[in-house]
């Protein structure tokens, strides 16, 4: 079984912060790092209206709510949109990566998908005392201030809020289980969404980004650039107290573990480097061949409840051809990187026949 802090490296041993500090960080750490999405167990889903959040010109608005320390949410309204910047920079962060979010998803969806008004632009910054976590909660993202040990403020990453505000596109888009597979085939769709809304506010290329996942969010006490690497799985962090980073970027290194819901913030990686390889094969910008191609088979080939990554595969393909052509390069070079990620099509898989 993997655990993703015990170990070599495991609380109370060798030099550093006494056990009991350890143990505290480690616990922290071990949080943030696998329940992004908890609440969702704990409530029932209702999927929001888009209709509710737009104003009468049509826009979705944005609104940047403060807990104030509470563990209650949305908390007292302290930005929205038309509103000059508020005093707090946490709120004002918060409210450009709303900002930036909704610019993506105008780019990405060209305004004509019926489904773009799924994303929901809502945020709770100030949750909890030292909350060292930031999660999609059903209705709207919600960020801790972090400990100061281990983590920053959740909002000092853009890639993590794109990629919980991409769990609330995701729940109005898709049906896929948070577990096993199908999970982490979400929770990589959201590190895509996450790492194209940065790439895109950067205007950098797939050859000049970075890929990485919550850079930044790390204090410099920690051995680490992020929670997540979608170029190298498994590179992200080794420290000697969250030990080393347990993503693998191919089937090879599945994680089969009843933890995290079935690995899904584990085997997530390997979608992750599937769609690293196929945009980087491309080049040019990541959002516009591949995360588009990404975008509509989340949009239109409404993916089973259960949808493996074969199944995700296929569909890509399938798309693929659609928007291409059938042989065509980017055929291939989606063929390529799946392979090389160790996932099978589903049609072409034989164990399924
Ligand atoms: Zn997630």
């Amino acid at each position: 079984m993997l655990d993703l802090i015990a170990g070599p490296s495991a609380p109370g041993q060798g030099p550093g912060p006494d056990s009991e500090t350890r143990k505290r960080i480690a616990t922290r750490a071990r949080q943030t790092l696998l329940l992004d999405q908890a609440m969702l167990h704990e409530r029932a889903i209702t999927h929001t209206d888009p209709r509710d959040l737009l104003d009468p010109a049509g826009r979705l608005v944005p609104v940047v709510s403060d807990a104030w320390g509470a563990e209650t949410t949305p908390g007292t309204t302290s930005r929205t949109q038309d509103q000059d910047s508020a005093e707090d920079h946490d709120v004002n962060d918060a409210y450009h990566g709303l900002e930036h979010v909704n610019a993506f998803r105008a780019e990405l969806f060209k305004d004509s998908s019926p489904k773009g008004a799924g994303l929901v632009l809502r945020s709770t910054v100030h949750y909890g005392l030292h909350y060292s976590n930031a999660f999609w909660d059903g209705a709207q993202m919600v960020m801790g201030d972090g400990d100061g040990e281990v983590f920053n403020s959740f909002t000092s990453s853009l890639s993590m809020m794109a990629h919980e505000l991409g769990h609330g596109l995701l729940q109005n888009t898709t049906s896929l289980a948070h577990h096993g597979q199908s999970g982490a085939l979400n929770e990589s769709l959201a590190d895509v969404f996450g790492a194209l809304v940065e790439q895109y506010v950067s205007g950098q290329d797939a050859a000049s980004a970075s890929w990485l996942i919550g850079k930044g969010l790390f204090t410099d006490k920690v051995q680490g650039t992020a929670l997540r690497s979608m170029a190298a799985p498994g590179t992200a962090y080794d420290d000697p107290v969250l030990g080393k980073d347990p993503q693998s970027g191919t089937m090879s290194g599945y994680v089969h573990t009843g933890e995290d819901d079935g690995g899904v913030h584990l085997n997530s990686g390997i979608p992750n480097h599937a769609f690293h390889l196929f945009a980087t094969a491309l080049g040019g910008n990541a959002w516009e061949t591949a995360g588009s191609l990404w975008f509509n088979v989340v949009n239109t080939s409404a993916l089973p409840e259960d949808s493996d990554f074969g199944t995700f595969a296929e569909q890509t393909l399938l798309q693929a051809r659609r928007q291409n052509g059938a042989g065509s390069m980017v055929e291939r070079a989606l063929a390529d990187a799946w392979d090389a990620v160790g996932v099978v099509p589903r049609a072409l898989d034989p164990a399924r026949s």
